[in-house]
Formats: structure tokens, sequence, C-alpha cells
């Protein structure tokens, strides 16, 4: 349920909703508007009809009950945009934002190769997995605690803060330390234990969609992480399966559209993953601006043919920087319709 208060509410008045919304057996959630402040209640098993009283509580404008399976990430709740703060770099809003790095860490050189390069081309977070979910155990599966100090090194020479994949619960401690945005692969989207956990870190989250999750899945998967208190969620569309075999997974660019029409969070796309071709990258990216995503996160490594994952789909350097400058008027004429 949505509790609008009045423009002229007091504090006192917000402070006596949100012990009654807690009294009536729900959990209360605050936004505070330019104009208004709107109060969530959410929850199962409490008393509704106490609840609906509330609509004659001092400074309470209206009583709106929320549609939706998912509550918290709804647009009916908020209707701002998410801004989103990761390491001083804002994603969301009016901030397009360009995630850059390997699949994998796979060395020192090779990182702060790739950081140096894609900072100098104009990305603003780097990214780069440790902890690697990969299809068959006999491929490489990232260097842990290692990885992460070499990316802790990156962000130091470069200043761009770092996105890292954290795969369980038992890495999660590890991730926190030197992460500035938490990254929950595909294949993780409903681990419901790891989503509980990161609710409570103080780290936002990066939450790629599942392979073939829905929408519906994939909000709800928020849900989670914003009912369990941590309200800096990016969403992160990455391709999904169908019956084409050409491709390696399939970019759901409406599904990028419609995501930013039922929730506030920011949503970027991984035109590396959704398509599995280098090829294919700065075209898939060029439309991801286009269909109004927040920010890109796109693989890319000073070697592509070493690589130790993802190679096929991960640019060069030099094809990075060629990537950057084609995006530039499709970001300039989408700021300008804004
Ligand atoms: C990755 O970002 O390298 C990755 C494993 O992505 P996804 O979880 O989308 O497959
Ligand atoms: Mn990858």
């Amino acid at each position: 349920m949505i509790v609008n208060m009045k423009r002229e509410a007091t504090e006192e008045q917000i402070q006596h909703v949100i012990e009654r919304i807690k009294e009536c057996g729900y959990q209360a959630h605050v936004i505070r508007g330019a104009e208004r402040t709107v109060i969530g209640a959410v929850g199962s098993g409490g008393n509704r009809s106490a609840l609906e009283a509330l609509q004659a509580a001092p400074g309470v404008e209206d009583l709106v009950p929320i549609s939706q399976p998912f509550k918290l990430v709804s647009t009916q709740l908020r209707s701002e945009r998410t801004i989103v703060d990761v390491g001083g770099v804002p994603i969301g809003g009016e901030h397009w934002v360009v995630m850059a790095g390997p699949c994998s860490v796979e060395s020192r050189e090779q990182l702060l190769a790739t950081a140096r390069g894609v900072r100098d081309a104009g990305a603003s977070i780097l990214r780069g997995g440790a902890y690697k979910p990969r299809t068959s155990p006999y491929d490489f599966q990232g260097l842990g605690v290692e990885g992460l100090k070499i990316l802790a090194e990156a962000r130091k020479e470069t200043g761009l803060p770092i996105v890292t994949e954290v795969m369980g619960v038992e890495d999660l401690d590890a991730v926190v330390e030197y992460a500035d945005l938490m990254q929950v692969g595909a294949r993780n989207m409903q681990n419901y234990p790891l989503l509980r956990r990161l609710a409570t870190v103080p780290r936002p989250v990066l939450l790629k969609r599942g392979p073939s999750s829905t929408i519906k899945e994939w909000l709800l998967a928020a849900e989670y992480l914003l009912s369990g208190g941590n309200p800096n969620v990016i969403l992160c569309e990455r391709g999904i399966k169908t019956f084409d075999a050409e491709l390696r997974n399939t970019l759901d660019l409406a599904g990028v559209a419609l995501a930013k029409e039922l929730c506030h969070l920011p949503v970027v796309v991984d035109p590396s993953h959704a398509t599995g071709r280098r090829s294919l990258v700065p075209a898939a990216a060029r439309a991801a601006v286009a269909i109004g995503a927040d920010g890109i996160i796109v693989e890319v490594h000073p070697c592509p043919e070493r690589a130790l994952s993802d190679g096929p789909q991960s640019l060069d350097l030099p094809g990075f920087a060629a990537m950057m400058r084609g995006l530039q008027p499709a970001i300039a004429m989408v700021a300008a319709g804004r």
C-alpha cells in the first residue's frame, strides 16, 4: 500500500504514520520526494483493514494499493529515478555510465594495461571478475582474493571504482572489502540467501538478469535487496536464452525499456554477453543508448586472442576507443531529447 502524505504534512505526522504502519504488522519504507513524502507499507500477514483506516490519519492525502507484485522497486511507489553512487560515480537519471574491463582478472599486467586503456578512452568504472562462474569446471575459475588485490591496485592507480562478481555468501566478506559495486551474475539472480546477505552490505549491487528469467522475476529479485535494506541497486540486461543458436544470447532491448517503465532503478546493458561476438558489441551498445539504458558494462582485453575467458566477445583497446567515439552522437541525441 502507498500512503501519500499531504504536501504540508509535518514530520510528526509522518512519524505517526510510520509507527502505525509497523503496529499494523507491515514494514514502512519512507520516500522523501522534492514535493511530498510517500510511505510504502509492505509485507504480508499484517492487519489490512487497520492499515486502510490510516486514510483518516492527520497529514495523509490518500492510500493507493500497489498492483504489481514488486513494491519497493516500482515506479508506482516512487516516480523519481533512483541515482546510485558507485565510488563517487553517479549512475541513473541524467548520468550515462560506461563500465569496462576484462571478463576475468588474469594478471597484474593484463588488468593494469586494460584499466589505463579504458580510462583514457572514457570509461568511468573498471570491471573484472576475480571469482568466475564458468560453465565447465575445467575452465579458468578466476584468481580469487589475488584478483581482488590486483583490482584494488588498478583503482588506486587510475581512480576508477571497481565492479566485480560475488559468486556466493562464502566470498561475500572478501568481495565487500575490495569492490565498489557488487556484481550478482546471471546464474545467481535467484540465489536468495546471497541476495538477503547483499541487502545488508554497505555497497551498491549490480543485479544481472538471469538467462531464462522473466522481467517480473528480475524485479522481484531486486525487491529482495530493497526490502532487506539496500536501496542501491542497478539492473543489468545481459541477454536471454531463445531458440537462436547464432548468438550467445538474445539482447532483450524492449525488456530494458519495460524494466525502466516498471521500476525506478537504473538499468544498464551488457552488450558483450548479450551477443557473444566482438563485431556486434558496438551496435548493441548504440542500441542500448537509444532504448534508454543508463549505461553499459563491456568486456575489453588488451589481447583478446589470449584471454582466459570470453575472448571472442572482448573488444581490444583500439576497438573499445572506437566504440566510445561512435557512442557519443547517440548519447548526445538521447540527452537532448530528454
Ligand atoms: C561476466 O560478467 O563475466 C559474467 C559471468 O556475466 P553473466 O553473469 O551475465 O554471465
Ligand atoms: Mn564474461
